[in-house]
């Protein structure tokens, strides 16, 4: 059978592309790290254009306040509260059945991450923090995976293409990771939907120029944008010639961190992951029958909801639990170990 290729016909026209170049794409893998705002318009220009298959990963579910610039969602998943790895698939997959989507709900971690991009051409980043990125940097480097780094806030964002090897990594870039709170989030400096568009669009052109094996017309620059004042400002970058500890020394310090059960504070929200390790899969039907008296619970394949105590508790399958309601970690954890248990 003949792939059909007609629908792809105004972007082969470009210079580089062709049908050669679509056929390129087709035989692609693309992992989009978080389909928040970013990953979302990411996502959608990737199923759009063609590539062959598309790793969806997110841990979170869709609400009200992601509509404004979450490009996938409609109101019926904020409604529903539906994981979004699983939402933003649902609708790419009417987009375009050519593509192969595999939706992984999923908190990209240490735990997770290696396996997560494994066979991966390219990995964008859609993530919403920098131990995302950090990690994301570390895991693309010790496997040689190019990834599109881009960051969003208020109405400012940067984007940067990264070839482990080739150009300086994200830890070259910017230096080590910022600490925790060092950095405003979109809770305190807000976000515009349109900023978001424009990365995304950056990150995922950088991308095909990967996928379609054009490297030399990547960027190599970091690109800079404010869409309020209308300036775009590029540097250009250069690997130097040692001294990261990432890419010139091969020390993942992330990766490699212990990990013990977390609690983290969530962006841009009241709320608090808390993340027990081992993961272990819990029956959610069977938990949703144990909490029957306690509050109103719901349940689906996905997904365990309970009103209790002033807050809301989301149970995934894997025992992760994002508590809504607090911000206060210590409370997080024992209304976990209350209700799903310790
Ligand atoms: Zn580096």
């Amino acid at each position: 059978m003949t792939m059909p290729l007609e629908r792809y016909s105004r972007q082969m026209l470009l210079p580089g592309w062709g049908r050669e170049g679509q056929e390129r794409l087709r035989s692609k893998t693309a992992v989009v790290v978080g389909c928040g705002a970013l990953g979302s318009h990411i996502a959608s220009h990737l199923a759009r254009a063609g590539v062959g298959r598309l790793v969806l990963a997110d841990r979170d579910f869709v609400e009200w306040h992601n509509l404004p610039r979450q490009a996938l969602y409609a109101e019926a998943d904020a409604a529903e509260g539906a994981p979004k790895a699983v939402a933003a698939a649902r609708r790419l997959r009417q987009i375009n059945t050519q593509v192969e989507i595999e939706e992984r709900v999923v908190d990209v971690n240490a735990d997770t991450v290696e396996e997560l991009i494994a066979g991966a051409d390219v990995v964008f980043d859609g993530a919403d923090n920098f131990e995302v990125r950090y990690l994301v940097n570390e895991a693309c480097v010790k496997q040689g995976i190019p990834w599109t780094y881009g960051g969003v806030l208020g109405t400012y964002g940067l984007m940067a293409a990264i070839v482990p090897g080739e150009t300086p990594c994200l830890r070259c870039l910017l230096g080590p990771m910022p600490p925790p709170g060092a950095v405003p989030t979109c809770e305190t400096a807000g976000i515009l939907g349109t900023v978001v568009a424009v990365i995304a669009a950056l990150e995922v052109t950088e991308g095909f120029k990967l996928l379609l094996g054009l490297k030399d017309e990547l960027l190599r620059s970091l690109v800079m944008v404010d869409v309020w004042k209308g300036d775009l400002e590029r540097v250009e970058v250069q690997k130097g010639t040692a001294g990261c500890p990432v890419c010139d020394e091969g020390r993942y310090e992330l990766l490699e961190a212990e990990l013990g059960s977390a609690a983290v504070v969530l962006c841009g929200r009241t709320a608090v992951q808390i993340t027990p390790r081992p993961a272990r899969r819990l029956d959610l039907a069977s938990l949703a029958g144990r909490l029957a008296e306690v509050g109103p619970v719901s349940a689906s394949e996905y997904l365990l909801r309970l009103e209790v105590e002033g807050v809301q508790l989301t149970v995934f399958a894997d025992g992760r639990t994002i508590v809504k309601g607090t911000d206060d970690p210590a409370r997080a954890r024992a209304l976990f170990a209350r209700y799903v248990g310790s």
